[in-house]
């Protein structure tokens, strides 16, 4: 479903990533760790075009961009429309009720109609546990509930992978595991996720494969229960001991 080979990114003269090359089978989890600045976000955005790689190439579902040749700008809302993503601070619109931040981008990328739109926020609502929280604003919500409309909203753009930036990263404590947990249903119904998350049990507990990052490289990558428990590399050691 996500293929990514030797990616690149460059900001000015810092290269942030330096050949990056995962693939992500349809309906698998695969949980990104690794210390802050090693390119886990700048990775999320290049996938869905909000950074233009430096070179490498993107293919999610049908969409495939090769960023070494000359990329028409026509292509990168094609990547975009693959991808579902949802970031640390929610970034709801807060003039608008929770159903009309989810109906947003349908009706206005997606040109459905407003029936239609509204039906399908509405039950999107409904399914991360909002549905009495429809006309509420974003002020009115909790953290958690904020961020799971934040998941109802990058749902409702009918995505083909689910991309989530620490997505429980801004929450109090006592709202991390409602997050979570509608996170975990959707891995269940077979969403592919590709999510940058410190929360360790999570990883444990839902992803098919676990990516350590450090420095612009995947320095290791495999099932939770090797890479938590016999870790291959010593940089990977390091990060893990670092966290207990
Ligand atoms: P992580 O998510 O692992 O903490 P980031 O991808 O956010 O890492 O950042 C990796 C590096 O890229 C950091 O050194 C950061 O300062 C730099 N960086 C990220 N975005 C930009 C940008 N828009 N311009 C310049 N440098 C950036």
């Amino acid at each position: 479903m996500i293929s990514i080979t030797d990616l690149h990114k460059q900001f000015h003269h810092l290269q942030v990533l330096k050949g990056i090359t995962l693939n992500v089978p349809k309906g698998k989890v695969v949980v990104i760790i690794g210390p802050s600045g090693s390119g886990k976000t700048t990775l999320l955005r290049c996938l869905n075009a909000l950074e233009v790689p430096t070179k490498g190439v993107v293919q999610i579902g049908e969409v495939t961009v090769d960023f070494s040749k000359k990329v028409e700008r026509s292509q990168l809302p094609l990547l975009r429309k693959q991808t579902g993503m949802v970031f640390q601070n929610y970034n709801l619109f807060p003039h608008m009720t929770a159903l009309e931040n989810v109906m947003e981008g349908p009706v206005t990328v997606k040109r459905e109609t407003k029936d239609k739109a509204r039906e399908k926020a509405s039950s999107l609502l409904k399914k991360v546990g909002l549905g009495d929280k429809l006309d509420h604003f974003p002020a009115q919500l909790s953290g958690g509930q904020q961020q799971r409309v934040g998941i109802a909203r990058a749902l409702g753009m009918d995505p083909q992978v689910m991309l989530f930036d620490e997505p429980t990263s801004a929450l109090d404590p006592e709202l991390v595991g409602e997050v979570l947990k509608v996170m975990k249903e959707l891995a269940q119904e077979g969403m592919t996720m590709v999510v940058v998350t410190h929360e360790m049990g999570f990883a444990r507990d839902v992803a098919d494969e676990v990516i350590f990052m450090d420095q612009g490289v995947i320095v290791e990558q495999g099932k939770p229960e090797q890479l938590f428990t016999q870790p291959r590399e010593d940089r990977t050691r390091q990060f893990l001991q670092h966290l207990k």
